[in-house]
């Protein structure tokens, strides 16, 4: 996702992502460019459909949270070839003309080539049609989520990887919430025989502890893996792990929202005499700082609770998003439940970069301030 500003507002009217970037790295701003006369504008290579939509005689321009939904949920590429490769464009799959509509469900995302195809007719026949796109898009971001899951699932199957901590309470909640049958889970009968649940899959602790014992944790871990896997199966999961930017995540993420964060985390003692091991996990980057409370005395095995659950760690966090915050100083504080913590894994974010999300080539760029004219007024048509 381009953090940057320019680009975005150039892309809300009509500009593909490549000619955006190449105006922004050119120090082209709107601004600038809404004081150049139409043939210059068609001379630094925009559209002559764009030319209007930059100067403010065309549509008003998609609003910058909807653009930022709809390319994040589309991973950038295009929903017709998938193409990594080339640049792309927002494109109104009912005209704004006819339909007035700048919501989600009529903005598609494509690359020029197919952009021109929805605008072109072949043989007196458009080959995209309204009909056609919309299910195209939706068969797209459909795929987008399921990935998003599958990858999270993925890598713990290699012993490399693993879970070191369940919310064992609100992954039952969740599961039980979505019609998830507990008895007939994997791993049930396991964790039934060993004693770590009883015949309704409720969890019995032995001296505050969960995992003790080899046999019994082994079983847990598996009831539990499979019991985690079945509730958010039925859930709409957001890896958010590169785009915790503070101009776009609270676009992104509202509460109640599951995300999945891999990165650096935190872990601080909260002392409280309950007997319990009270942690608060912590990931700060760009102005963006996610906290959470939880219990380490459910960390699934020994080296989870002395190792894994201390200090900084880079792990990948499933949490439920409670309250999203910005203060006085522009950060943005995300409290959220933890649901589970597992170990990074390189191929996650080997997949994020196959499927594009870093072909902006703007991770880590900072915004100069002076570079921002999101918020400038748009001129009446
Ligand atoms: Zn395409």
């Amino acid at each position: 996702m381009t953090r940057n500003p320019v680009e975005r507002a150039l892309m809300t009217r009509g500009i593909d992502s490549a000619l955006a970037r190449k105006l922004r790295e050119e120090k082209w701003t709107l601004a600038k460019l809404r004081m150049q006369r139409p043939e210059k504008l068609l001379e630094l290579g925009l559209s002559e459909s764009v030319v209007p939509k930059i100067l403010g005689k065309g549509r008003p321009p998609i609003p910058t949270d909807l653009l930022i939904k709809t390319l994040y949920d589309n991973r950038w590429l295009c929903c017709v070839c998938r193409d990594a490769e080339r640049p792309v464009v927002v494109h109104h799959i009912k005209s704004w003309a006819e339909s007035r509509d700048h919501s989600p469900a009529n903005l598609a995302v494509l690359c020029s080539i197919h952009h021109g195809e929805a605008h072109s007719t072949h043989a007196l026949e458009l080959t995209l049609t309204a009909d056609r796109l919309k299910a195209m898009k939706g068969a797209w971001e459909q795929s987008v989520s399921r990935d998003d899951q599958l990858a999270i699932f993925k890598s713990t199957q290699l012993m490399s990887c693993q879970w070191w901590y369940f919310n064992h309470l609100r992954v039952f909640e969740i599961a039980e919430h979505v019609g998830v049958e507990i008895t007939q889970l994997k791993g049930f009968q396991g964790a039934l025989s060993n004693g770590a649940c009883d015949g309704e899959g409720y969890l019995c602790p032995t001296e505050g502890l969960l995992y003790v014992g080899q046999a019994r944790s082994l079983s847990l871990y598996r009831f539990m893996s499979s019991m985690l896997k079945a509730a958010i199966g039925h859930a709409f999961v957001r890896n958010i792990s590169d785009e915790l930017d503070r101009g776009t995540l609270d676009i992104l993420v509202t509460p109640g929202d599951l995300v999945f964060v891999q990165g650096s985390y935190h872990f601080t003692d909260i002392p409280d005499g309950s007997g319990a091991d009270m942690v608060r996990g912590r990931r700060s980057v760009n102005k963006v700082e996610i906290t959470f409370v939880f219990d380490r005395n459910e960390g699934t095995s020994g080296s989870a609770r002395t190792e894994w659950l201390l200090g900084v760690r880079s792990l990948g966090c499933l949490l439920r998003a409670n309250k999203l915050e910005r203060d006085i100083k522009g950060i943005l504080h995300i409290e959220a439940t933890v649901l589970a913590i597992r170990s990074a894994h390189e191929e996650l974010k080997t997949r994020m970069y196959e499927i594009g999300l870093y072909r902006s080539g703007l991770i880590g760029h900072e915004v100069e301030d002076e570079e921002w004219d999101d918020s400038e007024p748009d001129d009446d048509e």
